[in-house]
C-alpha cells in the first residue's frame, strides 16, 4: 500500500475506532508509515530488503505486545501523555501492518515469518487499492457517525 493510502486508512479507523479523537488518529496516521520508514533505513540495499521485506518491520504481534506493555506502565504527569503519544503511534505502525496484508505477506505472528492473513486484494498503486481504501474511509465513516 502506498504512505498515502496507509496514512488515509490509519486516520480512519482511529478516528471512527475514537469516535472523533482527531488527535490520536492524526498520531495513528504518522506511525502508520512507521514500518516501511525504519525498513528503508535498517536495510540500505535492495538485497537486504528482498531478503527481510515485510518481516521484523512488519511484526503485527510485536507491536500488539508494546502496545500492551506500555499500557502497563505508570507513568508520572507529563509522561503519560507521551507514552499515550507512542501508544497511538504504535497502533498506527499496526494498522500499517493489517493495510499492508491484503496485497502480499507480512509478519503477523513470527517476526522472521512472512505469511499471508488475508487473500489478495490489489497490488500496490493500483485502482484497485483505492478502491479498497475508499471502501475502508465510507465504511469507518459510516460507523462512526451514523
Ligand atoms: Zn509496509
Amino acid at each position: 500500500m502506498k504512505w498515502t493510502s496507509h496514512r488515509v486508512v490509519a486516520f480512519a479507523a482511529v478516528a471512527a475506532g475514537t469516535h472523533g479523537d482527531w488527535l490520536a488518529a492524526a498520531f495513528a496516521a504518522a506511525g502508520s508509515v512507521l514500518p516501511d520508514w525504519l525498513e528503508f533505513r535498517l536495510l540500505p540495499t535492495a538485497s537486504l530488503r528482498a531478503k527481510f521485506h515485510r518481516t521484523w518491520t512488519h511484526w503485527l504481534l510485536g507491536y500488539v505486545l508494546a502496545w500492551w506493555a506500555l499500557g502497563q506502565v505508570e507513568v508520572p504527569g507529563q509522561w503519560a501523555m507521551a507514552v499515550e503519544i507512542i501508544r497511538w503511534v504504535i497502533v498506527g505502525c499496526g494498522a500499517h501492518v493489517l493495510a499492508d496484508a491484503p496485497c502480499g505477506s507480512v509478519a503477523a505472528v513470527l517476526p522472521w515469518r512472512r505469511m499471508r492473513i488475508y487473500p489478495r486484494l490489489f497490488t500496490v498503486g493500483s485502482a484497485s487499492e483505492y478502491v479498497v481504501v475508499a471502501a475502508v474511509v465510507g465504511l469507518c465513516t459510516f460507523t462512526a457517525f451514523c
